[in-house]
């Protein structure tokens, strides 16, 4: 551990290298698709979240897409799957719209800053605010339950202590964590499924 009195720690988001791969136009790496999350060109194809440049309607400004969030990713997902359902139905597809209505940073221990609906929060507040919105974003009672014990454990015994590389030699890339560089090339796809062994090495 290395003493000190302040840590600023940044992590950027980017979308995988597996976008580039696939041939279809991209903004800074993301899937150029539609406000409906098709791709135009690619018939029956879908992308959201961080893969995806989806429009953002809310801005009223040509060429803003959604951040790369959460927030955005999961109502992404439902509104594809309804248009998907629509598709199938020969129905028309909705145009995805959400706008954000604040913020939320959690920070550690009592220390968070919020923004709920246009007022600045920090502290404990802003804590019990963050925590209640990423408990309630949760989708099992699994998972509810095994954050809310974390954390009531973390008030009672500390904060656990991660150590992020501080001796690396070089920065971390995406594909020291995932496996990013092994993907097929569509010409190995294509000898697979004509060898009938999808999956196959
Ligand atoms: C440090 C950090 C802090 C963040 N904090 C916030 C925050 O406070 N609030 C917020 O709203 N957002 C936050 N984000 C952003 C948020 O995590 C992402 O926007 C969100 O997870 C995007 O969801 P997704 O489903 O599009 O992608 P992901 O959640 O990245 O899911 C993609 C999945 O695909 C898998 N995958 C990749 N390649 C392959 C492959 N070839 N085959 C099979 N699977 C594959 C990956 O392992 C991963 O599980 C943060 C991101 C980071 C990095």
């Amino acid at each position: 551990m290395v003493p000190t009195h302040t840590l600023i720690w940044t992590a950027g988001v980017v979308a995988s290298p597996l976008i580039a791969t696939l041939g279809a136009e991209t903004v800074r790496g993301r899937l150029a698709v539609t406000s409906r999350m098709d791709l135009p060109g690619h018939d029956g194809v879908f992308a959201l979240g961080d893969a995806a440049a989806v429009p953002d309607e809310t801005k009223g400004q040509e060429g803003a897409v959604c951040p790369p969030t959460a927030q955005h990713a999961m109502r992404q997902g439902k509104a594809v799957a309804d248009n998907v359902i629509a598709r199938l139905r020969g129905q028309a597809m909705r145009p995805y719209a959400h706008k954000d209505l604040g913020l939320v940073v959690d920070l550690g221990g009592t220390d968070a800053v919020s923004k709920p609906l246009g007022v600045e929060l920090h502290g404990l507040p802003a804590q019990l605010v963050a925590r209640g919105y990423h408990w309630g974003a949760l989708r099992t009672g699994v998972a509810k339950a095994r954050v809310l014990t974390n954390w009531t454990l973390n008030a009672v015994a500390g904060d656990d202590f991660v150590r992020t590389g501080f001796q690396a030699r070089r920065p971390a890339k995406l594909k020291d964590f995932e496996y990013t560089d092994t993907y097929l090339t569509p010409e190995q796809v294509r000898a697979q499924v004509e060898s009938g062994r999808p999956g196959a090495g």
